[in-house]
């Protein structure tokens, strides 16, 4: 199934790198942090860094046929599959004790496709014959709260979140939601791509309309239907770059005012029925969608919103059902959306799965694999080392009174630092697991985290819930929480690495731990305080000059190229990358801060003819070497906040003196800006 989990949908936390949608299947060593056989001589690093650092890699690394993105971020996250389907496939044949027997069952369920195959769109009947006999609106709702109760997005989205002004308390939500493409503009914009996208995802809902039992004729006029409820919906959502702002999503107001606000929703009953505890106010994330929406409720017909809830319940399942729905279910999202040539193999889908649906578990189970104590203390020296740099950072900016300093430091001194995994595991014993139910295992595990996240309403904010699992490659700033937080998976090669000299851990995983410190402090996370509270403490000088810097960096990342194919040329969204953007110019900047505190400015041995800064430098520009369709280049282009492996490094590297110290680059030189950008 394509459940999604509630804690990440509908918001957006500041992480790392977005998450990648496939892996391949060869066996990956360990990465080295440092890779002489990746750079490519043939070029000047001042003239294009990128190309220096990772030239020869890009080369020799094609991507693979089952992947739409390959980097050396994703060779990580792939070796991190591997150890976890070790895990598995040990949990299903001799499981010691109750977690393992959970993750072994819910992996072995995934495995089995010949069950999977013999029940065929089985798993899709009872909501099909349910929404077959809705009656009325009111029926209509009820199917919606059904849907999300087991996890299934439809319509709109429900849940929790802190309180945008008493970040201690944790509230009710609802938002905008209900698209199946990957983002609004998808549906709305008329570019050769997009009017072609959307034939094509026509095309797509017909044929899994008839997967599930339909004429040809009557898919047809129900994948019209579904492209039209969704433009719709598309229509009422605010996009990317707008809701980067967080008084855009900032509506409080009593349940009764919401009901009001939308009384098509007939949202009173939905609350009564959505498994939350009661609640009297609620923050509204959007209610332009609502009001919108709302009339597209009361304007279209009872069988096409139907038509609808059938759409996105069988889209939902396709992943998880019998061979011919995964292959269609690919041919689209897969093939034609990003570019991928072959579906992953079963096993890598299952692993993903179970970490998806219970990677607390299987987490669990993780750490103590590969991850000990001393794993903790070393990050930890590390994460306090450039916390320190930035304090000194804040000290020297001389754009910034001394009133918003203090402040700013406020700010700093109270982020909570979370490393590996969490304090406490969670308790996956009411989640039912069957060998043989596959499709159910997921509905259940995805019933149960969005019983979870609503039982949070109306309670003191739990500030130690993490949003990722352990095993995973990236890394998160919550600026509702005020915490940065690295999940073990990150913390090794080629990020950091006992074996590796200061210099090239610092370029890794220290620059990591500087570009979350940065979210605290970008042009989103800046406007919330230091206990998470969405208020502004700036004075009103020092936020001007903040703004004109932060337009610097927009303007500087949208003349930047992001693909440029037979469908033309396609640039960088500056201002919805701007956050990432700032966190890695910030986060090279502190975390070379910090190496300088160590290393000092005394000349230090070269290694491998590098000297340490510029062994941190390239160790930094080898972390994004990565090769990606062009398809999923335009994707990104349109959802993801962070900029591509080029720009990342290209990017920060031209707006940075030590940098251009360290490889003694000139005026005039391309990794010269001449117009360099800083906010940190
Ligand atoms: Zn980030």
């Amino acid at each position: 199934m394509r459940f999604r989990i509630l804690l990440l949908s509908g918001l957006l936390w500041a992480a790392f790198v977005s998450a990648q949608t496939s892996t391949n299947s060869t066996t990956i060593k360990e990465i080295p942090g440092f890779d002489l056989t990746a750079i490519d001589k043939s070029v000047e690093p001042c003239v294009d860094f990128y190309q220096y650092a990772c030239g020869n890699w890009m080369k020799t690394n094609a991507i693979p046929a089952d992947k739409s993105r390959w980097g050396r971020f994703d060779q990580l996250q792939e070796h991190n599959f591997y150890v976890l389907r070790d895990i598995l496939e040990g949990a299903q044949t001799k499981p010691k004790g109750p977690i393992e027997t959970k993750v072994g069952d819910f992996y072995a369920s995934c495995m089995d496709e010949a069950a999977i195959e013999k029940a065929g769109a089985t798993p899709l009947e009872p909501a099909m014959k349910r929404m077959a006999g809705i009656k009325d609106r009111q029926q209509l709702m009820e199917e919606v709260s059904s849907m999300h109760r087991d996890g299934l997005q439809a319509l709109f989205a429900f849940y929790s979140q802190p309180d945008m002004h008493d970040a201690n308390k944790t509230i009710a939500y609802i938002d905008q939601g209900g698209i199946s493409l990957p983002d609004r503009d998808y549906y709305i914009k008329d570019d050769a791509r997009s009017v072609e996208t959307r034939e094509k995802y026509q095309q797509h809902v017909q044929k899994m309309f008839e997967l599930a039992g339909d004429s040809p004729d009557a898919s047809a006029k129900e994948a019209k239907t579904v492209l039209a409820v969704e433009t719709g919906l598309a229509k009422a959502s605010m996009d990317r770059t707008e809701r980067r702002d967080p008084k855009s999503r900032d509506h409080m107001m009593t349940t009764s005012a919401a009901e009001t606000l939308a009384p098509n929703f007939d949202l009173a009953k939905y609350f009564a029925q959505s498994g939350s505890p009661k609640f009297s106010s609620l923050n509204v994330a959007n209610p332009e969608f609502f009001k919108q929406v709302n009339e597209q409720l009361g304007s279209a017909s009872l069988d096409d919103w139907k038509t609808y809830l059938r759409w996105r319940t069988i889209n939902s399942y396709a992943p998880s059902l019998s061979k011919v729905f995964v292959d269609e279910d690919f041919a689209f999202n897969g093939a034609f959306l990003s570019g991928q040539k072959e579906n992953e193999p079963r096993w890598e889908r299952c692993v993903r799965a179970t970490n998806a649906s219970l990677g607390m578990a299987l987490g669990q189970l993780y750490v103590d694999r590969t991850f000990g104590p001393e794993g903790k203390a070393r990050t930890l020296k590390m994460v306090e080392a450039i916390e320190a740099a930035m304090h000194q950072d804040i000290q020297q900016l001389d754009w910034m009174s001394d009133t918003t300093k203090q402040q700013a430091y406020k700010k700093l001194s109270a982020i909570v630092n979370n490393i590996g995994y969490p304090d406490k595991w969670r308790d996956y014993s009411s989640v039912t697991v069957k060998r043989d139910d596959y499709a159910g295992n997921l509905t259940r595990a995805a019933a149960f985290e969005t019983h979870r996240t609503l039982q949070k309403i109306d309670k003191p904010t739990d500030r130690k819930d993490w949003g990722m699992t352990p095993p995973t490659v990236n890394a998160y700033y919550r600026p509702p929480m005020n915490d940065i937080n690295f999940p073990a998976g990150i913390l090794q090669p080629p990020f950091y690495s006992k074996d590796m000299d200061d210099a090239v851990n610092y370029g890794g995983i220290g620059v990591v731990i500087g570009h979350e410190l940065t979210h605290g402090f970008d042009d989103q996370g800046r406007k919330y305080d230091a206990e998470g509270n969405f208020r502004d403490w700036w004075t009103a000088q020092d936020a001007e000059a903040f703004e004109k810097r932060a337009t610097c960096t927009a303007d500087e990342y949208s003349s930047f190229v992001s693909v440029k194919d037979d469908k033309g040329e396609v640039k960088l969204n500056g201002r919805l990358t701007l956050g990432e953007n700032t966190a890695d110019n910030g986060g090279l900047k502190l975390a070379y801060m910090a190496l300088t505190d160590i290393i000092g400015n005394t000349p230090v041995k070269e290694i491998d003819g590098y000297t340490p800064q510029q062994r941190f430098f390239l160790a930094y520009g080898q972390i994004w070497c990565q090769n990606v369709t062009d398809q999923e280049a335009r994707k990104r282009a349109l959802t993801d906040p962070h900029s591509p492996g080029q720009w990342r490094v290209n990017g920060a590297v031209q707006n940075s003196a030590a940098f251009q110290q360290a490889f003694g680059c000139k005026p005039g030189q391309p990794m010269v800006s001449e117009n360099a950008c800083r906010v940190w």
